[in-house]
């Protein structure tokens, strides 16, 4: 019998003993920088001359290592691969399955700082962020073995004289695997065993710009003798093989979190019934955010300033569930603001993989670093910067926490998702017009709102239209099964990863009658 599933407990990185073994795994990846990792289709390594570099944000001419990169023959090769081991991995009990990520969690558990070291490297996550991601890919193995442990056998029904019933949740088939690059561990590693312990084969595409700890996952689960086929892994650009996978006849589901633009443009492929496809494609995407914390006069103003600080700044604002809006009573605004800017202004930003272990890291590519100075601009003509112009280091793409207050509510930097470190104040005028603001945008992912008036703190939690929402409370760091996570509206399908629904999303119900 298993010990009941608990969310894995976080280090404190100021203490000697974390600290000297972040320092010891930091050395160990650097020591296997540069390294190229093949591609697995069937069992099979498979090179390609194509590669994926992926490069440290942080230290821009470092390669964290190479992937090869799969373009249409390889991704067709691996939905066949898939398609071939669906029949024996879908017999295979539920228990032997759930097994098999019981033991990936033991392996990954005890190098968990080595696998943080490496999201240090290629995602630039400051210590804590990595090891929290890292702990969270922990507990998704951990929480899906058992929940299929539970859904493996006959579900209850209504008894019904002269016949035997049941209901049994079968595999659906091949599924693509696409996650982001935010949560390069814990989203992907959990999207993929969500899909392989309901016994679906699938190919793994990684994002771009974090293929190296996907790879290290896919060596865990060959460490654990996973049978050929079951998970098939296909780097490769999303623009260039992400449409081949998601049209295939053979893909029966597509479980991706993303963007909007891309989460949509799977949605609307996956409509279409392509020759010889014999289902109706499934879809499970999870995709952006435009989170916000909202503060009341009554709030206790240094924990909401402490909250918006984590929510906003925290992996840079990287996060689908960053604090990008700070919706504030008029009453309080000028103290909040002097609050969490000075919060702000304390917080250090450098490379995380030297032995400072700063807040900050660097955003994730030149792109990003582009578009979220493109906002910065824009943010200086629709409000007042008032955070932000301190030179960031050099080296890499830094960008240092930046808040614009005066920002109105229908603004451009109040309605698109940013993905950075930039914080958009809005001042509001009585509970009302808060919780209006809050809802006035096309996402509703996370949010929080700080207050000591209960009838405030009920009213919320019918009327503020997230997916995930926190009372006094910052609005990030959902924990699996404490916080099943998943948004409304453009932010998704509310498929709550990490709760007791999640399963289901990847099995059809089978009832069965007996005559007696
Ligand atoms: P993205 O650009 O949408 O990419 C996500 C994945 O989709 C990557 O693997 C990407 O591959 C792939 N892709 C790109 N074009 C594709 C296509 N035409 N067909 C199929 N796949 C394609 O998002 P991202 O920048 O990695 O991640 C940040 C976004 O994710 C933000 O919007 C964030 O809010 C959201 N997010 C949401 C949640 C949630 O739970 N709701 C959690 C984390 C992140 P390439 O890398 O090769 O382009």
């Amino acid at each position: 019998m298993l010990i009941p599933y608990r969310p894995e407990p976080y280090p404190d990185f100021n203490q000697p003993e974390p600290r000297a073994k972040m320092l010891e795994a930091l050395k160990l990846v650097e020591s296997q920088l540069g390294r190229s990792y093949p591609l697995r289709i069937g069992g099979k390594k498979v090179e390609t001359s194509a590669k994926i570099e992926s490069i440290n944000p942080a230290r821009t001419e470092q390669v964290v290592g190479s992937v090869s990169k799969a373009g249409a023959e390889e991704a067709m090769a691996a939905i066949a691969a898939a398609d071939a081991a669906f029949t024996s991995w879908s017999h295979t009990p539920p228990d032997v399955r759930a097994r098999y990520l019981l033991r990936a969690a033991a392996i990954i558990r005890k190098r968990i700082y080595e696998f943080s070291a490496w999201m240090v490297y290629e995602v630039s996550k400051s210590w804590i962020e990595a090891y929290a991601d890292a702990a969270e890919c922990v507990d998704f193995l951990e929480f899906y073995a058992r929940e299929m442990m539970r859904l493996g056998g006959s579900q209850p029904v209504t008894p019904f004289p002269g016949e035997e019933n049941e209901l049994r949740y079968m595999s659906l088939g091949v599924g693509v695997c696409i996650p982001p690059w935010n949560f390069p561990f814990a989203i992907m590693a959990g999207i993929t065993t969500a899909s392989i312990v309901t016994g679906n084969t699938v190919v793994l595409k990684p994002a771009s710009t974090s293929p190296i700890i996907a790879a290290k996952f896919v060596e865990v689960m060959e460490e654990v003798m996973l049978p050929p086929g079951v998970l098939n892994f296909a780097p490769g650009s999303g623009g260039a093989v992400g449409d081949l996978l998601v049209d295939h006849p053979r893909t029966r589901f597509i479980t991706f979190t993303g963007s909007r633009e891309v989460g949509l443009r799977i949605f609307e492929r996956a409509a279409k019934v392509h020759p010889g496809q014999i289902w109706l494609k499934r879809t499970i995407l999870e995709m952006g955010g435009k989170d916000c914390i909202v503060v009341t006069p009554s709030a206790d103003l240094d924990a909401a300033a402490d909250a918006v600080t984590w929510s906003a700044f925290g992996f840079s604002g990287q996060k689908c569930s960053a604090c990008s809006r700070l919706i504030v009573d008029e009453k309080v605004h000028d103290v909040l603001v002097q609050k969490v800017v000075e919060r702000s202004k304390k917080l250090t930003i450098g490379n995380p993989t030297g032995p400072e272990n700063y807040f900050m890291g660097a955003v994730i590519d030149k792109a990003a670093f582009a578009k979220i100075n493109e906002y910065i601009e824009i943010g200086k003509k629709e409000g007042t910067m008032v955070l932000g112009d301190a030179k960031p280091p050099s080296g890499g793409f830094y960008i240092q926490p930046t808040i614009f207050t005066g920002i109105a509510p229908s603004a451009r930097l109040s309605q698109e998702e940013i993905f950075g470190p930039v914080l958009a104040v809005i001042k509001g005028r009585g509970f009302d017009d808060l919780l209006n603001i809050a809802n006035g945008t096309e996402y509703g992912l996370t949010g929080a709102l700080f207050t000591n008036d209960r009838a405030e703190l009920e009213r919320a939690r019918h009327d503020f239209h997230v997916g995930n929402l926190y009372l006094n409370r910052k609005c990030t760091g959902a924990l699996v099964d404490v916080q099943p996570f998943g948004g409304f509206n453009m932010s998704g399908t509310d498929s709550k990863a990490g709760g007791r629904d999640y399963l289901q999303l990847f099995m059809q119900g089978k009832a069965v009658t007996e005559r007696l």
